[in-house]
């Protein structure tokens, strides 16, 4: 019998298994429809032997201690400062806007005081900051707007900036001095052997069982389990009762290039030209070298897996619903990006299931076991993607091999 069923081995899966095995004692399976671990965070070598990042570029950074300690301890880390250019009016300029931005744009030479000057000159106050146009007009006015913003928006959401929440375009700030970081946190570093190794590292207990290849509808009947904790989709999971809540997702394309660098920049934003967003060359981030580079474009779309929560009213309201039903199912947690349908980063979807392993256990009168939790130097896994240590029950998916591996599982 497990204690906890848990449906999704991303970051909240990941967490709330590592935390409930190793100090609160309890046997977990952790399922996952995909072939690997590490959700959206995966990353691997590519056929060149390139580290990659499968499902787009992620970047750890957080201004929350607990967290980076937490990670800490099952990843050593590359210290990492990341910067994106935006290609605008056939320049690469520093995005977030600063006062390079300015100057490079308009072949100016203004200080830190005379950009906020000409901030203030071109701004268009708002009464309200209510969407993702209020943001950026209230603060660098229409012009830069419609270069930095409008377009990208368009593209990623396949929605105007006046239809999203203002906290979408709020994620980049505006700059008056020379910073041209594209994160400002406390802490910003990239897992030195990887996501995937790291999450590996997270996993690595006897308590927990991994099966993989397998959605949970397919065998949750067949599971003894006590409670489940849910991090896929939350409309999915309650069959779409009120309808489909919105989430946008990507095509990602991949290239190798034969020479050591592809562009100036680790990532390159193109608010205005083609249909992809942005490009990012991995290389950059890992710290990687090799004689090659890998690349990735990002396209935006409606279809396929879901990415990325839409914060728009309308679809708060829809969540509204599908919480009130979440919080009213006993004996499930749901926890994550898709199951809160939150615009959540790493970071914070690791607090949220430090959050709710607090809750369980308080509810659960737990009694919290001395740390034992596996050190980041184990080095017990071979490659992105493969553990040495067997602990990972790789279900194949041909359905009677995943029977029987599913009753090896329930045996162990
Ligand atoms: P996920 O990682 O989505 O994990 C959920 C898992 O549940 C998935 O593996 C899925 O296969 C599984 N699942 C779903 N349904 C089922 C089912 N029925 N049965 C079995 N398994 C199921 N954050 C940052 O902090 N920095 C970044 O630079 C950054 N960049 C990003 C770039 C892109 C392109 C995207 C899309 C996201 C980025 N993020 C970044 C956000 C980050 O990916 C998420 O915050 C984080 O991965 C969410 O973790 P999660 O566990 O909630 O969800
Ligand atoms: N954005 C933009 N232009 C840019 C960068 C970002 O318009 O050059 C807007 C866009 O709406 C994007 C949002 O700001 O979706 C948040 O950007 P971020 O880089 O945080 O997006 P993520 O990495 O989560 O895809």
């Amino acid at each position: 019998m497990f204690d906890y069923l848990i449906v999704g081995a991303g970051f909240a899966g990941s967490t709330l298994a590592e935390r409930l095995a190793s100090q609160a004692g309890k046997k977990i399976l952790i399922i996952d429809k995909r072939s690997h671990i590490a959700g959206n965070a995966y990353d691997r070598h590519d056929d060149a032997g390139i580290m990659i990042h499968q499902y787009g570029p992620h970047i750890f950074h957080t201004n929350s201690r607990q967290v980076f300690d937490y990670l800490s301890k099952f990843t050593k880390w590359r210290q990492y400062q990341h910067r994106v250019k935006a290609c605008v009016d056939g320049q690469l300029l520093p995005i977030p806007i600063n006062l390079d931005t300015i100057n490079n744009l308009y072949g100016l030479n203004l200080t830190s005081q005379d950009v906020e000057t000409f901030f203030a000159s071109v701004a268009e106050p708002r009464d309200q900051i209510l969407t993702s146009e209020d943001v950026v007009v209230s603060r660098v006015g229409r012009e830069l707007y419609e270069k930095f913003f409008r377009g990208y928006t368009n593209k990623q959401w396949g929605l105007d900036p006046s239809q999203l929440d203002a906290a979408v375009t709020a994620r980049v700030p505006t700059r008056t001095n020379r910073d041209d970081r594209y994160f400002t946190d406390a802490y910003q570093a990239m897992p030195l052997h990887g996501f995937t190794r790291m999450f590996e590292n997270m996993l690595h207990h006897p308590n927990i069982k991994v099966l993989l290849n397998c959605d949970y509808r397919e065998v949750v009947k067949h599971i003894p389990y006590r409670k489940m904790i849910y991090t896929g989709p939350v409309d999915e999971y309650f069959d779409y009762r009120y309808g489909k809540l919105p989430y946008r997702s990507l095509r990602f394309e991949f290239e190798t290039h034969h020479r050591p660098v592809y562009q100036p920049a680790p990532v390159i934003n193109y608010p205005n030209d083609y249909a992809y967003t942005r490009v990012t060359e991995f290389k950059y981030l890992t710290g990687q070298e090799h004689p090659q580079t890998s690349i990735v474009y990002e396209y935006p779309q409606d279809e396929g897996d879901p990415y990325y929560p839409v914060p728009r009213s309308e679809n708060a309201e829809l969540y509204k619903k599908y919480q009130a039903l979440a919080d009213a199912t006993p004996n499930v947690h749901f926890a994550g990006r898709l199951a809160t349908y939150k615009y959540y980063n790493m970071d914070q979807v690791v607090a949220q299931a430090l959050a709710l392993f607090q809750k369980i256990t308080v509810a659960e009168e737990v009694v919290i076991a001395t740390p034992s939790i596996t050190s980041a130097s184990s080095g017990m896994a071979t490659a992105a993607g493969r553990t040495s240590n067997g602990n990972h029950a790789h279900a194949k998916t041909a359905p009677r091999s995943k029977r029987r591996h599913l009753d090896d599982i329930i045996k162990s």
